[in-house]
């Protein structure tokens, strides 16, 4: 699965979807930059999410808050105080990990262990074997999932209590060594603030502190009132965004998954309190339908529940995806309370509340937030697609199969002859006829099967190809990039045949 991953970031690379950011100069580390089929794939997500959560409930707005935001939301938030991650560096090679990190990839090791136990005996009792069954009671599996929960909670539990001085010593303990250099030599375990600061103001007396929002969600919060108001909203109703948020992330080679400049999709559902239970249950379901809408595969998803809750929560849960390297988080789904619109109306001692005209009561509100990163969901939908087919005349291909609501370029015109005058002038004219509709793509060089081929590669559900017969009876050939089967159509039917498969 790390040659899938590979796979993935290089193929990423060589079709325009993702380049690593300022790459002339060897790259920064954790920023990426999409590419002309990336910025379109990530736009396509962006506008399917937002179709799912705006335009489908009348009682969702959206806004586009700005990233800098007064430095007291911060603090109000508890960012100031609370964003941190346990850092800790290795003495001999001087690299810095997440000590949290590191312990979790020693439990992923003993999880392969359990795989490799269940793939063995999967072979050995054939139909007969029953998975459930055998991981709750082979005597060797149940000891290695006693160790990952043992050594979990204990880490859950020290970090918890701040007590870094215990992570390290799990850390010794495990005889954990760094994954680059093998050395065992560690520091002390510290804990540092994940939020980039800057300075608003051109003097140096004058200028403030300011920091690059890490999540899109305060922008919701504090002009909660302002939107309630000037929509003149009936609780329950959401908030949505979408927009850039930055995290100083201490990573490895995790490609898209997490990034220091990212991208999150955001919705606030303000909701009267004491209806938590029902509307966690609520975005619960309709979280995870707008995943399977887009035919990713039922299995490549779990919810894995919170048990540890964030002081804010009284319920989480996460959406978790197959990625190459396993199960991990794409989307979180949290029932905060009233915890964000107190502590704004603490710091900023206005009021934050909300008059519920049928109850005649003032009240705060509770929140039910859905929250999904955009890259994280680019790399689940574009991990999944990519393909290796072994095909009849035991050639492979390539291809992407990106869901077509998705897809960059929905077609590609492709005349049989370039140098055809005829047919290049009536491949421009089927482009004209589309391009307000869908974004397509003109294709000319190398063979027709090679430029299938590259388009199957790049992602493109459909390429339609212009012919002699064109010429005189206005039909075309389109071929279907999963299927790779072809059929004879009007060109007039060309934009209803496409508009079928593109709208979901
Ligand atoms: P993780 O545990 O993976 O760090 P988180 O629990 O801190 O994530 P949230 O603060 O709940 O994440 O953010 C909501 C969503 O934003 C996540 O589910 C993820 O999809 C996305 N996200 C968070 N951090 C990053 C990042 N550094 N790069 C890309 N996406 C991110």
């Amino acid at each position: 699965n790390d040659d899938k991953f590979k796979k993935v970031i290089s193929h990423a690379k060589e079709y325009g979807y993702v380049f690593q950011s300022s790459e002339v100069y060897d790259g920064l580390s954790a920023v990426y930059d999409y590419a002309q089929n990336g910025v379109e794939l990530k736009k396509n997500i962006r506008d399917y999410w937002w179709k799912a959560m705006v335009q489908m409930n009348d009682n969702i707005v959206g806004i586009d808050a700005a990233i800098f935001m007064h430095p007291t939301t911060w603090k109000a938030s508890g960012h100031v105080d609370a964003f941190n991650d346990p850092l800790i560096d290795n003495k001999d090679s001087k690299k810095r990990y997440r000590a949290d990190v590191l312990i979790e990839d020693y439990c992923a090791k003993i999880e392969n262990k359990i795989e490799k136990e269940v793939k063995k005996a999967a072979k050995r009792f054939g139909d007969a074997f029953n998975k459930e069954e055998f991981l709750s009671t082979n005597g060797r599996v149940l000891g290695y999932q006693e160790k990952i929960n043992t050594i979990l909670s204990r880490m859950g539990k020290s970090l918890e209590n701040e007590d870094l001085a215990d992570v390290k010593a799990l850390i010794e303990e495990l005889e954990i060594a760094d994954p680059l250099s093998g050395s065992k030599n560690w520091t002390d375990v510290k804990q540092f603030n994940l939020m980039f600061g800057t300075k608003l103001g051109a003097s140096a007396d004058s200028a403030m502190d300011l920091y690059l929002r890490p999540e899109t969600a305060q922008g919701i919060f504090v002009n909660f009132l302002n939107v309630q108001k000037t929509g003149r909203m009936k609780i329950p109703f959401g908030i949505a965004q979408t927009g850039k948020a930055f995290r100083n992330e201490i990573v490895a080679r995790q490609f898209i998954f997490r990034m220091r400049e990212f991208e999150q999709m955001e919705m606030q559902f303000f909701i009267k309190p004491g209806s938590q239970g029902e509307w966690f249950k609520h975005w619960k379901e309709a979280r995870l339908k707008w995943h399977l809408s887009l035919g990713l595969g039922e299995d490549n998803y779990r919810f894995h529940d919170h048990e540890k809750l964030a002081h804010y929560a009284d319920a989480a849960t996460d959406i978790e995806f197959k990625f190459p390297f396993g199960f991990k988080e794409l989307e979180g789904i949290h029932s905060r309370t009233d915890f964000d619109l107190k502590q704004h109306e603490e710091y900023s001692g206005k009021k934050l509340q909300y008059f519920d005209h049928e109850d005649n009561e003032s009240y705060t509100p509770y929140v039910l937030e859905t929250s999904i990163g955009l890259d994280r969901m680019f790399l689940a939908v574009f991990s999944n697609a990519l393909q290796e087919e072994e095909l009849e005349n035991n050639t492979t291909r390539t291809v992407l199969k990106l869901p077509a609501v998705l897809a960059p370029v929905k077609a590609a015109i492709l005349p049989l002859v370039r140098k055809d005058e005829a047919l290049v002038k009536l491949s421009k004219k089927i482009i004209d006829d589309l391009k307000w509709d869908f974004s397509v793509a003109y294709d000319e060089k190398d063979a027709v099967g090679r430029r299938y081929r590259r388009q199957d590669a790049n992602g493109t559900p459909f390429c339609i190809t212009v012919d002699g017969e064109s010429l005189e009876n206005n039909t075309v050939t389109i071929r279907h990039r999963d299927t790779m089967e072809q059929q004879r159509v009007k060109i007039e039917d060309l934009k209803a045949i496409i508009k079928k498969e593109v709208d979901v």
